[in-house]
């Protein structure tokens, strides 16, 4: 019986359990990866996203073809390209992985799952690593995490007997349809690009991660810079948590400064599960704030003066803004100040993080839904159930950026303003010159914006009916204290936080 592996978000051959599955079948095995265009066409997606697959297609390309396979490309809707092949070859059966993806995917393996039904396709889909579907609980879904990833990695097959298939070209963006995307400094896609990240950190870059992850210019380096590979899936989340344990194995009881850096990793990677597991078992929050009461709040239709300032880094708020050019040329940033970037949107400039997150969501090269999604709600405080961050990006980036080198860098308007007045060029005295010539006057007061934003989520917070739904969200998604991943999902801090008795729901800090 002949099998179709069909390629999505896991572009790797080494720790594959789809491929592993589907090679046990022993039957003859097409390996497929589908461009589809309405994917393409959707508002999150972005010409570097597909930049940096088609470099993951060409090396996947060419390790399957050493194990006798080559990677078949095709573009065009899946299930035409599915019935296709299954009508030209006796293929019986499609094997994937199953796609914690957005709600375009979601749909679309809705109709792949009754094309299948309807023609008599068994297709498997294997579970991802750490995301559980059809979760009855969050009870005990650490523990399952730990046990798969304890698990040893899974080897490639020694060799797959092809269907034979002409393989196609890779498309390129434009093929696609996707507008141009210059991101100069973007990532590399590849798994040699992926294991040589993860090695890098682990035994050079990584040891400051604790202490340095949240500066956007030390974080560049110190971070592991993983996450478009792991979102790709050029890199198994079990390869990344296993190289993790193995490291902390060996620095254990020396004094090389490593330990607090690799617990700090350890617990990122499992917040990953962790709010993949989110979008998995609420596909909604895509689209619809996590806490109802928070529906209607901002604007549906957004300011696009303020909008577009922000889309374009020209807020004239100068570490804002440095942020926002630096994502635009390298396609990543930081935690910290991607935080900031939509805590500022969100309260500041007042805009419904359903008009942001898409901008984001391109800009990003590592995408992933399952973590972004849950990730710009709770920074916009629409999820009822974390702690409300108001970013002040004044102390933000003298805290983070106290020499300015990174503002600098990204600002080069600002070039003559004195040190003291670089995050606040407006109280500089040749102010005049700048603002409104060649850096624009800031889009709004930051302090009268914030007490505005305060006093708006304020209002809604109040009454019995926000505290009740906010209590059955904590109990259905919030993280349970039953292992590392269970642990401080709230922010992104460089020091572990005291563990809390009961999740809270009426935290709202103001970062003055
Ligand atoms: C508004 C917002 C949107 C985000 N959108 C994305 C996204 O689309 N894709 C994405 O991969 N990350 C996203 N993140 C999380 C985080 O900022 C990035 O994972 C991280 O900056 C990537 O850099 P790194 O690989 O060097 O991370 P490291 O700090 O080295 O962490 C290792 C890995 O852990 C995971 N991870 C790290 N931080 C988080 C976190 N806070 N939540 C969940 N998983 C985490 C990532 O897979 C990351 O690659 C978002 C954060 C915010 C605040």
């Amino acid at each position: 019986m002949d099998t179709i592996l069909w390629f999505k978000r896991d572009l790797r051959i080494a720790d594959h359990p789809a491929l592993a599955h589907a090679a046990a079948l022993g039957g003859r095995i097409l390996p497929l990866y589908i461009a589809e265009p309405a994917l393409w066409a959707q508002p999150d997606a972005a010409a570097r996203h597909w930049a940096f697959i088609a470099e993951c297609l060409e090396d996947l390309r060419d390790a399957l073809a050493t194990l006798g396979a080559p990677l078949v490309v095709r573009r065009g809707d899946a299930v035409d390209i599915l019935a296709d092949l299954t009508g030209r070859h006796s293929i019986r059966t499609l094997v994937s992985h199953e796609e914690t993806g957005n709600a375009w995917t979601y749909a679309r393996d809705r109709r792949v799952a009754a094309w299948a039904g309807a023609t008599g396709i068994t297709w498997t889909q294997i579970p991802q690593m750490d995301v559980i579907r059809r979760l009855d609980t969050r009870d005990g879904w650490a523990r399952r995490r730990e046990q798969v990833l304890r698990r040893p990695i899974l080897p490639a097959p020694s060799g797959l007997d092809p269907v034979p298939e002409d393989p196609g070209p890779i498309p390129g963006a434009r093929d696609l349809g996707l507008a141009p995307d210059p991101c100069p400094d973007r990532q590399a896609g590849g798994r040699a690009m992926a294991l040589s990240l993860l090695g890098g950190f682990l035994t050079e870059r990584g040891r400051d991660y604790r202490r340095a992850m949240s500066t956007p210019l030390e974080g560049a380096m110190a971070c592991s810079r993983l996450s478009p590979h792991l979102a790709w899936g050029t890199l198994s989340m079990r390869e990344a948590q296993q190289a993790a344990t193995a490291r902390k194995a060996e620095v254990a009881g020396t004094r090389e400064g490593w330990t607090g850096s690799l617990k700090s990793f350890e617990a990122r990677l499992a917040w990953r599960g962790h709010f993949m597991q989110k979008l998995e078992d609420m596909p909604a929050i895509e689209t619809r704030c996590l806490h109802s009461a928070y529906e209607g709040l901002r604007p549906k239709t957004p300011d696009a003066t303020r909008l577009a300032a922000w889309e374009g880094g020209e807020t004239g708020i100068p570490f804002v803004d440095a942020c926002m050019r630096s994502l635009i040329a390298t396609g990543w940033l930081n935690f910290r100040m991607r935080a900031m970037l939509v805590s500022f949107a969100s309260y500041h400039l007042w805009l419904d993080w359903r008009a942001t997150g898409p901008h984001l969501a391109r800009v990003f090269t590592d995408y992933e839904p399952g973590i972004h999604w849950p990730q710009v709600q709770m920074q916009s405080g629409t999820t009822g159930m974390n702690t409300i961050r108001i970013y002040n990006p004044v102390k933000q980036g003298h805290d983070q950026d106290p020499a300015g080198a990174f503002t600098r860098a990204w600002c080069p308007e600002l070039a003559d303003v004195p040190d003291g007045h670089l995050h606040t060029p407006w109280t500089w005295d040749g102010a005049g010159s700048l603002l409104g010539r060649t850096y624009p006057e800031p889009v709004i007061d930051i302090a009268a914006a914030a007490r505005a934003a305060r006093e708006r989520v304020w209002a809604v917070r109040k009454g019995e009916a926000f505290r009740d739904e906010a209590r059955a969200i904590v109990k259905k998604h919030a993280s349970r204290k039953d292992g590392g991943a269970g642990r401080h999902f709230v922010n992104d801090r460089a020091k572990p936080k005291p563990r809390r008795k009961k999740p809270r729901t009426s935290q709202l800090s103001l970062d003055l």
